[in-house]
Formats: structure tokens, C-alpha cells, sequence
């Protein structure tokens, strides 16, 4: 039996037996881990708030096996606000999808976790448009995993865009006519436009964007699109 102590974001929770829960818990120090936390659905139990979707907090851990429970949870912030409102929570809930796909067991992320953090919290105390939010993390991922999607010059030679650009779903960057290849889809201006300022826009300072709704929807498609073809998964955006 060891213990050990993480920070982490509650990303999942399962019903198990009785009175337990499963949590899946994001952490900065080793990626996804699984623990169980005893007795949580009781209405008295100690740790029920570390059973909430979203928690942030420094978790104690004990490892019986390959298993972990948890002894301890010193909430940091439990993100409570993003239950409250139906729009915040699905948008939340997006953030934690795409997480969920990239994060894991064993692999820490220091990059990835902080922008989930950055990301819950534009959504749930900022004020942010949650479709804006998403976007911006996506791109973020895509950055911090080495897939940079070229949103400044053309993906291939490298020129500074002028006249049409295309999106090349196969080499996942944005390219100028020349250079697009097979599959390419046409972006217009201002859907390219959505994709650079929440680029370039501090996750705190998204709520002072107004976006065209229609550009940011088909951007967020096209991102979304590109997501699932690097990770060859669905993800459940709900919006
Ligand atoms: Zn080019």
C-alpha cells in the first residue's frame, strides 16, 4: 500500500456498489488516474464534494493493487457555477470530452492541464461564449501536442496568406490555393478570422470577442472534424 498526493480535475463518475463511486480524476502529475471513493453517496460522507464533476482539488490517494481510493480531497476550487447553468455545464462538459480523449493513464500533461483549467474557468467566472472556448482549447491541443494547425501562414510554403485559403483535412493545416491538397475545403475569411483571435486571445479575455455565430459554428466543425481524424475517435460535443 502507498500514498500518494495529486492535483487533479474530476473529469467522470461511475456508480459503484452500494454507496461508492469511481472517479476519473485529470491530474497534473500522472495523467488519468481511476480511484474510488468509499462510501461518498451517503449524505454525511466526508468527501462528497470530491464525487462533482469538475472538482479541482489536491487529492490523497492510497493504491491497493492497481487500484486507488482516495483518503483525502483539499478543494481548490469546485467549479460549482458550471452546474448552475445549463449552457456553462454542456460547455464544460465539451472541455472535459476532448480531454478525455487526449489525456492519459500514466502521462502527464502539464500544458494540457492547465488549459483545462484556464478553459473552465472562461466559462464558468469570464463570462465566455462556450463554443469560443472550445474552439480556442481545441487549437491549443492541437498546438500542444505538435499538430500546429498554421493559422498565420500557409501550412506549406510558408507564405503569408493573400486570396483564398483552404483547410487540408489530410495534412491538418491551413494552406493557401497552391499548396492545398487532396480533400481541401475552402475557409472563408471570417471563419479564418474566428480561428486566429481565439488563437491569439487569452482564455480570460474571450468574453470581449463578438464572433459572427454562423463563422464560429462552421470553424468549430472544421476543427472538430479535424480532432476526430488525428485521433480517429467521436466526441460527444453536445451545442
Ligand atoms: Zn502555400
Amino acid at each position: 500500500m502507498s500514498e500518494i498526493r495529486v492535483n487533479g480535475i474530476v473529469i467522470g463518475a461511475k456508480d459503484f456498489k452500494e454507496a461508492d463511486k469511481i472517479i476519473t480524476i485529470y491530474t497534473l502529475e500522472r495523467g488519468i488516474v481511476y480511484a474510488k471513493l468509499a462510501g461518498v453517496k451517503k449524505p454525511n460522507a466526508k468527501l462528497k464534494a470530491a464525487k462533482e464533476l469538475f472538482c479541482f482539488a489536491q487529492f490523497d490517494l492510497v493504491s491497493k493493487g492497481d487500484f486507488f481510493s482516495v483518503t483525502g480531497a483539499n478543494i481548490i476550487e469546485s467549479f460549482f457555477c458550471l452546474s448552475q447553468d445549463l449552457e456553462k455545464f454542456y460547455g464544460a462538459c465539451n472541455i472535459l470530452e476532448v480531454l478525455k480523449v487526449v489525456g492519459r493513464e500514466n502521462e502527464n500533461n502539464q500544458i494540457l492541464f492547465l488549459e483545462t483549467l484556464k478553459a473552465l474557468d472562461s466559462i464558468g467566472f469570464k463570462g465566455s461564449d462556450p463554443k469560443l472556448v472550445l474552439i480556442k482549447f481545441l487549437i491549443k491541443i492541437f498546438e500542444a501536442l505538435g499538430y500546429d494547425l498554421s493559422l498565420n501562414r500557409c501550412g506549406k510554403c510558408s507564405m503569408p496568406f493573400s486570396g483564398k485559403r483552404f483547410f487540408s483535412p489530410a495534412d491538418g493545416v491551413v494552406t493557401c490555393l497552391a499548396c492545398k491538397g487532396a480533400g481541401a475545403v475552402e475557409i472563408s475569411p471570417q471563419v479564418h478570422s474566428v480561428m486566429r483571435l481565439c488563437q491569439i486571445t487569452d482564455f480570460d479575455k474571450l468574453s470581449s470577442l463578438k464572433l459572427p455565430a454562423q463563422a464560429a459554428e462552421e470553424a468549430l466543425s472544421i476543427l472538430t472534424k479535424n480532432f476526430e481524424d488525428k485521433f480517429d475517435r467521436k466526441i460527444n460535443i453536445t451545442h
